[in-house]
């Protein structure tokens, strides 16, 4: 029998492993923290308990396995082992086969292993989360919630890409949209704000952290985002380089001779704001470095976060062409929940859609705060603090509560 609603979910990533115990009515956290450069002799686990903070270093490398162990022994010390319903798994791609959570059974861990291939950095490290928590909590219903999932009721005209069509037919080849536990929550929270249903609410929403998209919600759907086949496609973010000409890959390994993986790693890891910038990914060094007294430096800062806001302005307003109505833009993610400057920016492109900053209520709208940052005469433009394990844990426990009366 499902007796509470407290949700462990886990959030697993190659080389870390994110956790949060929660009530998935309240979204109270009752447990977080984060096991970092697991397999490196410098891994460490930190725990927030409540009022308690615990970071332990084992001084010997550990992996995911151990890290779930540790985090075993705390909540057990803490008796808060039995109270614990669920878990709810982050998973990055589960392509067309899944729009909705599922029950991880043997058989759904097979297919999230067949869809490693469009996923290979993210999937294979959700699986390492999936049976190291599966061993340390045998008794407990494991629950599966895909990134993807949010895009899958984008139609085709949004998802194909102008290839052969056998590309997607036998290989998968589409635009599937990442993010989307991000855009889903955001736009549930802005149709509250704005007491609208959800069915009848139309979004675009901004999810700028260092990763970046933008998603066009129609009647509470997803209908496009700019992430595609990859998380790489789109706009500009910290290290990736966003949309560019396929061209410049060709130029790229035939004149400049690159490997693939060179390329690879130029386009995700050493593009975006610290490509450009020169200096940094993280949007609060660059903001600082525009006043630096070192030219060089501020005109590379300015340079990296014009762009940025101007691809980001760009991707909204072709969104535009996806909506017959407009309620709300909003903004999300680290960036786009703190950063004053990069919204100013933004909007300025905007005003064609309506858009006019109040520059008094953008300066108070940030760390956690929430609200409307425009004028009474603009459209609204909301700033919303995600909460994807909220909706992990939430829709982990509907899924078992569903079973359980069904
Ligand atoms: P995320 O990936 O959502 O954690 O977002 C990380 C990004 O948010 C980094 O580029 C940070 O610099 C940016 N960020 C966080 N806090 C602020 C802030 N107060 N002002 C500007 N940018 C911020």
């Amino acid at each position: 029998m499902f007796a509470n609603s407290n949700v462990l979910v886990i959030n697993c990533g190659s080389s870390s492993l994110k956790f949060s115990l929660m009530d998935a009515i309240t979204g109270k956290v009752f447990v977080d923290g984060i096991a970092e450069r697991l397999m490196t002799s410098a891994a460490t686990i930190k725990i927030n308990m409540l009022d308690k903070h615990n970071k332990l270093s084992l001084n010997a490398p550990f992996d995911h396995k151990i890290a779930i162990e540790k985090l075993v022994e705390l909540l057990t010390q803490a008796n808060l082992i039995e109270k614990i319903s669920a878990i709810g798994h982050r998973v990055v791609h589960g392509g067309e086969q899944y729009s909705q959570p599922i029950l991880i059974t043997e058989s759904i861990k097979k297919t999230i292993t067949q869809l490693s291939k469009l996923a290979p950095l993210h999937n294979p490290a959700n699986l390492i989360g999936i049976v190291a928590a599966q061993q340390a909590f045998e008794q407990l219903p494991q629950v599966a919630i895909f990134d993807t999932a949010f895009h899958q009721t984008m139609p085709e005209k949004a998802f194909m890409y102008a290839l052969p069509y056998e590309l997607y037919q036998q290989n998968s080849i589409r635009k599937y949209g990442f993010h989307g536990t991000s855009h889903y929550f955001v736009s549930q929270q802005a149709a509250k704000q704005l007491r609208k249903p959800i069915e009848q609410s139309n979004f675009i929403s901004a999810h700028l952290g260092n990763g970046c998209s933008v998603t066009a919600v129609k009647n509470g759907q997803s209908v496009d985002s700019s992430m595609g086949f990859t998380p790489l496609e789109g706009v500009m973010m910290g290290t990736r380089s966003g949309s560019i000409d396929p061209g410049i890959i060709f130029y790229l390994v035939e004149q400049l001779d690159y490997s693939l993986n060179e390329v690879n790693q130029l386009l995700n890891k050493k593009s975006g704001l610290l490509g450009l910038s020169t200096l940094s990914n993280d949007c609060r060094t660059l903001e600082q470095a525009t006043s630096s007294d070192d030219s060089e430096k501020s005109r590379l800062a300015t340079l990296a976060l014009a762009v940025f806001c101007y691809q980001i302005a760009k991707s909204i307003a072709s969104f535009s062409a996806s909506l017959t109505n407009l309620d709300a833009l909003i903004f999300t993610g680290g960036i786009g929940e703190n950063s004053t400057f990069v919204r100013e920016q933004i909007l300025t492109h905007l005003s064609l859609l309506n858009f006019y900053i109040d520059d008094e209520k953008n300066q108070t709208t940030r760390l956690g705060v929430s609200g409307n940052i425009c004028t009474t005469n603009s459209r609204p433009c909301l700033v919303i603090p995600t909460n994807e394990e909220w909706v992990i844990a939430e829709q982990t426990y509907s899924l078992l509560q569903q079973k359980n009366q069904g």
